[in-house]
């Protein structure tokens, strides 16, 4: 099985109410966790790299390790660059092989973000590859992307149809109230479902059918692996998330891609803490990593059922 784009499960999952899981790779024992816990639900799913991730892995290393997953398992994978910020970086990325692309133009001016896109979608839809880009600003902290929570903006309704329209591009993350990083919220969490059912409206209304929508920072910060963290030594204070209930209420209506990167780090240092205090002269790392694999498996089927509703969309 070769790597897909995401327009076949785009589709598919608008239909059917649910959304796919965008989870982002650093290494080996990540990609098989995530693509193990996947398998076992029978879930297709998008496998996504900031361009920070991309010079850790390696671009030679990552596009082998995702071919693998994808041959190995059977399911349909789509290779996504997270974040993209240039031309540059998507004609890297899709010389190695990428099957999706970010261009996040989001910090420019409105029209500057619209000819950027356009550029990004014209030479990425000329090679069969599937672009997503971002309007409004999400608040937090994703790598190289900072935003202070008074300069976030929710995205504007008639501006989405008005960028879709200009730019063809295929996906649209937009900001209704989550948020990059660990520390997503100080008081409750809440999601402007009203914006996101008069965004698709319009969409709808201006000929876009079933178009597909994007949460970005939409990790739960699940508190077992923040105090799993926090028992062995770590130093994750006041973390929060957003909960399952809600992005499970978004996936079933326009939200075709939830991403979800803190969590999967939780994951794999509770683990790893975890293994090390209680095994303190164990020094096989296939022990803690493969530890670390085994929980981020279990992670990703609890996603499956709880947030995206992805079970079985392989069939
Ligand atoms: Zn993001």
């Amino acid at each position: 099985m070769a790597l897909v784009t995401t327009k076949k499960m785009f589709d598919k999952a608008f239909q059917g109410k649910y959304a796919i899981g965008a989870f982002n790779i650093n290494n080996m024992e990540i990609i098989q966790g995530i693509v193990d816990g996947c398998k076992t639900k029978n879930s297709a799913v998008i496998l996504q790299v900031s361009s920070g991730a991309m010079k850790y892995m390696r671009p030679d290393y990552l596009k082998a390790l995702a071919e693998a997953a994808a041959k190995e398992s059977g399911l349909d994978i789509a290779l996504h660059l997270d974040h993209g910020d240039s031309l540059d970086l998507v004609k890297k990325c899709i010389e190695v092989g990428f099957t999706s692309v970010m261009f996040d133009g989001s910090h420019y001016e409105y029209e500057e973000n619209v000819k950027l896109t356009k550029e990004v979608v014209d030479y990425a839809h000329a090679r069969g590859v599937v672009v997503e880009a971002e309007l409004g600003k999400l608040a937090g902290v994703e790598d190289e992307v900072k935003v202070a929570a008074h300069e976030a903006t929710y995205t504007d309704p008639d501006q989405a149809v008005d960028f879709v329209k200009r730019t063809g591009v295929d996906s649209l993350a937009i900001a209704i109230g989550t948020s990059h990083g660990a520390y997503k919220f100080k008081g409750e969490a809440k999601l402007d479902f009203d914006r996101l059912e008069t965004i698709t409206k319009k969409l709808e209304e201006a000929g876009f059918h079933n178009y597909p929508i994007v949460l970005h920072g939409a990790s739960s910060v699940d508190q077992n692996f923040v105090k799993m963290c926090n028992d062995n030594g770590g130093e994750i204070n006041g973390a929060k998330g957003v909960p399952a209930e809600m992005l499970r209420k978004a996936s079933a209506m326009a939200v075709c891609k939830i991403n979800m990167d803190t969590d999967i780090r939780l994951a794999m240092t509770g683990s790893i803490r975890k293994y090390l205090a209680e095994n303190p002269s164990q020094f096989d790392p296939r022990k803690y990593l493969g530890e670390s694999r085994k929980n981020i498996e279990t992670l990703v089927e609890a996603k499956i059922d709880e947030v995206l509703g992805s079970a079985n969309s392989m069939n």
